[in-house]
């Protein structure tokens, strides 16, 4: 059997690990990732037209407009070779959004990451990131060897201005009612393949290794 290209996104609640299993499986096969968050970050730390309107829906707590994140998504994903394949993290958030994707790229894998509201609570009031590097580390999951201080590059560590409780539980709530949507649309499209994330980040990667190995990904 011949390799198939990986066209995959990953999506789940906030604090299910996303970002960092889209990190692990991108290495893993060598393609790009595309973190829907840092992308807009960087648009917005650039100061593009497109940085500057985002950074007014963000500053405003209006959710953003699937028009302009589609446009943002779409601009990087123009710049790669589609046929070497990518991981996408953090996008598409609603249906919509999926359904403009895969008109650009069609996706052949969305890995669903599951995760209790509580432990997602209980993740992300732990959750410390660098200020210089954006190294994520856990209070008590994974500490960094000096408290406060980045052990990658000596920044300083800081909760993200997102990750209070009641924003947390507001995050929760946009979640089950916006995105969870696509566990039926991409159930419908035959790619769904959920996966349980509670368990420590490389007990979550090697299920995933295992159970898309299965679908005939190999790295
Ligand atoms: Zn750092």
């Amino acid at each position: 059997m011949s390799k198939k290209t990986l066209h995959a996104v990953l999506f789940g609640p906030p604090g299910s690990g996303k970002g960092t299993q889209g990190q692990l499986l991108a290495d893993r096969f060598d393609v790009p990732q595309i973190g829907a968050g840092e992308l807009f970050r960087a648009e917005i730390a650039e100061k593009t037209v497109q940085g500057k309107l985002l950074k007014e829906y963000v500053g405003s707590g209006v959710l953003v407009p699937d028009e302009l994140v589609n446009a943002v998504i779409t601009n990087q994903l123009k710049q790669l070779d589609l046929r070497k394949g990518f991981v996408l993290d953090g996008y598409p958030r609603n249906v919509e959004q999926a359904t403009h994707l895969n008109r650009v790229a069609k996706i052949n894998l969305a890995i669903q990451l599951k995760i209790p509201d509580k432990e997602a609570v209980r993740r992300l009031t732990g959750r410390v990131q660098c200020v210089e590097c954006e190294q994520v580390y856990h209070l008590t999951d994974t500490p960094p060897i000096k408290p406060g201080i980045c052990a990658l590059c000596g920044g300083k560590l800081k909760k993200r201005n997102d990750d209070t409780k009641e924003l947390i539980r507001k995050r929760l709530e946009t979640f089950h009612f916006m995105t969870e949507p696509l566990v039926t649309y991409y159930r419908q499209q035959g790619v769904l393949l959920t996966i349980t994330g509670e368990q420590a980040i490389p007990y979550v990667f090697e299920e995933i290794i295992k159970r898309i190995g299965k679908l005939g990904f190999k790295s």
